[in-house]
């Protein structure tokens, strides 16, 4: 007989993934550890917190489905839900449900090891923790391993420099002082406008001209927040059904179905709406026919136009290096109107590249900028990076890092062959990021939870994809991002903004509902594509490493 690891299960990460998996896993018997990073819950939201930082989600949209009561009481005020609000949510969910006592906090994992022999995982933290379990979880986040270039002379600039993605928590100050940012991603596009207001000067050095989306912020009538509460469970079904978490009806028609007059009268109704209405409602083969896609990016590029004033501005704001929708898309406020101010200027990295950081700014081709701030929202290596950040090893000593050389290989997104017990949330071959992210968290969860209850429930003391399986789900993502126009964009989708990453699409685009779908037919089946295995061989070693609770219970529930 095996000694015992530490735990059955050890989660990583405190967003709504590994809130959401220590919670399930507790309450269906398991003792489960949950290890965070940070000093306390919100995963995204306790890291982003650079002003203007907000969810493209709505707000009614953007929660958990599993709290129907909690889900009347929590306040919905605007339309989408700011960093602090979203904070606050899950600070407060956590509280509710006695989650932080569960945690380590400001713990960051660096090395999981699999003992084959045990059949067990150890997960070390430094010096800091080293915990024994049989399963582990990663819930570290699709976009959470922050890349920030490194340009030359960096170390020298004697001003502050911050990314948007590990903002302080104390706010930065800006009046009076001129600030640079770099990257007008997602996170770029929501932080300038607050640049803009709050510094004396805001330079925007863009690699990459965007497709913003106006997101139409605004207060909601209380009246429609009581409709939606009082229809709350019907709208969580629907949404469980759609194909990216947002229960808005999906444009039945190509353009080709309809006139000149037609399209344009339709991309106009969905740009006033704003969000999610332009994002996915306009014509049915918006990402997938080329012609269609001429037709949204020229769009887009006619309200470039109309917006900002300097048509030398709007025309390097204009982006024709990817096709409209195939990069994420980013929903700004004002984002366009902000080049209109006197304060902010705009530098167009392709034709004028950055060639250092000096003591004093940016240097690019044409001269030197002088900079007090300088503002990295550079994006994150997605799906991938935060798994890989782990050092995973598993069996015989396999790296992760080696065995996704040439790519992730997953099944379902869920598991990787060769490392058994091992789960991951919203990791590569998951539709998490292409949808309503929460939403695809809590099937992963359920699913994962119901799986681990099945081998117990059976005597399993192994879960693991079949080789077979894997290739098979890899590469039915490809396939399904190839009948799109996803793949021909040097997006982080592709792993295009890390130097080396193999380019492959990371998210699997066939639709939440077909996901489900999918996961829910091989559950009702007995799993197939996965091998549940019996006792380990052989009996383990002797314990090498100590349990966190063995520590002293201070190290747990510190934080949040
Ligand atoms: C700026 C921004 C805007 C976004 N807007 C939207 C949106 O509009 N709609 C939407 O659906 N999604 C959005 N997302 C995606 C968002 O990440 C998800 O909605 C959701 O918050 C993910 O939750 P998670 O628990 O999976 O991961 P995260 O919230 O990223 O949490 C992962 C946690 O794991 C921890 N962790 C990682 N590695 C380690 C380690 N080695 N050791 C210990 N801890 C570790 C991290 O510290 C982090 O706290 C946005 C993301 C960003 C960055």
């Amino acid at each position: 007989m095996s000694p015992a690891p530490g735990y059955d299960a050890v989660v990583i990460g405190a967003g709504f993934a590994g809130l959401y998996m220590v919670y399930r896993l507790r309450e269906d018997g398991f003792r489960v550890l949950g290890v965070e990073a940070g000093d306390g819950v919100g995963g995204t939201w306790y890291w982003n917190r650079y002003p203007g930082a907000r969810c493209d989600s709505e707000s009614m949209y953007y929660s958990f489905s599993f709290l129907p009561e909690f889900e009347q009481e929590w306040p919905l005020e605007e339309r989408y839900p700011t960093q602090p609000v979203i904070l606050d949510y899950l600070r407060t969910v956590a509280g509710r449900l006695d989650l932080p006592k569960h945690f380590v906090f400001g713990a960051r994992i660096d090395s999981v090891r699999y003992d084959d022999q045990a059949g067990w995982w150890t997960v070390r933290a430094g010096d800091r923790l080293a915990v024994t379990a049989r399963y582990v979880i990663t819930a570290t986040g699709a976009l959470s391993a922050s890349n920030r270039p490194q340009f030359p002379g960096a170390a020298l600039f004697e001003g502050e420099q911050h990314s948007t993605a590990s903002w302080p928590a104390e706010p930065v100050p800006l009046a009076g002082r001129r600030a640079g940012l770099i990257g007008t991603g997602s996170s770029g596009v929501q932080v300038l406008p607050e640049l803009a207001r709050q510094a004396q000067s805001v330079t925007v050095f863009q690699r990459t001209a965007q497709f913003v989306t106006p997101a139409r912020q605004e207060r909601l009538d209380p009246r429609l927040v009581a409709l939606w509460k009082a229809n709350y469970q019907e709208i969580r079904r629907r949404t469980k059904f759609t194909p990216g978490g947002i229960p808005i009806p999906s444009p039945l028609r190509s353009a080709a179905e309809l006139s000149a007059a037609e399209q344009t009268a339709l991309c106009e109704e969905a740009w006033r709406r704003g969000g999610i209405w332009f994002l996915d409602g306009t014509f049915s083969d918006a990402v997938t026919s080329l012609e269609t896609n001429a037709i949204v990016a020229s769009f887009v590029r006619s309200k470039i136009s109309e917006i900002v004033t300097d048509p030398v501005v709007a025309e390097k704001l204009k982006p024709w290096t990817h096709a409209w929708g195939t990069k994420r898309v980013p929903v700004g406020s004002d984002y366009y109107e902000t080049y209109n101010r006197p304060n902010v200027s705009l530098v167009d990295l392709r034709q004028d590249p950055i060639e250092e950081i000096t003591a004093r700014g940016i240097r690019t081709r044409s001269g030197e900028h002088p900079l007090d701030v300088i503002v990295y929202a550079t994006g994150f290596d997605a799906l991938t990076g935060s798994i890989e950040r782990l050092h995973v090893e598993g069996r015989n000593g396999d790296r992760l890092e080696d065995a996704w050389a040439g790519g992730p290989r997953t099944y379902l997104g869920l598991m990787v062959p060769g490392f058994p017990n091992l789960f991951t949330i919203t990791g590569p071959g998951s539709p998490g990021v292409v949808t309503n992210v929460p939403v695809a968290i809590e099937q992963h969860v359920e699913w994962i939870a119901d799986l681990l209850g099945h081998a117990r429930d059976h005597g399993h003391k192994t879960v693991e994809a079949a080789l077979s399986a894997a290739d098979e789900w890899t590469a039915h993502v490809q396939d399904v991002a190839n009948t799109t126009l996803y793949p021909t964009a040097d997006s982080w989708y592709m792993g295009a903004n890390i130097p080396g990453k193999p380019r492959v699409f990371l998210p699997y685009i066939g639709g939440l509902d077909v996901y489900r779908q999918r996961c829910d037919e091989i559950a009702a089946a007995g799993y197939p594509g996965f091998e549940l295995g019996g006792e380990p061989a052989a009996a383990a070693p002797a314990l090498a490493v100590t349990p966190a609770e063995e520590r002293g219970a201070a190290e747990v529930g510190r934080g949040a």
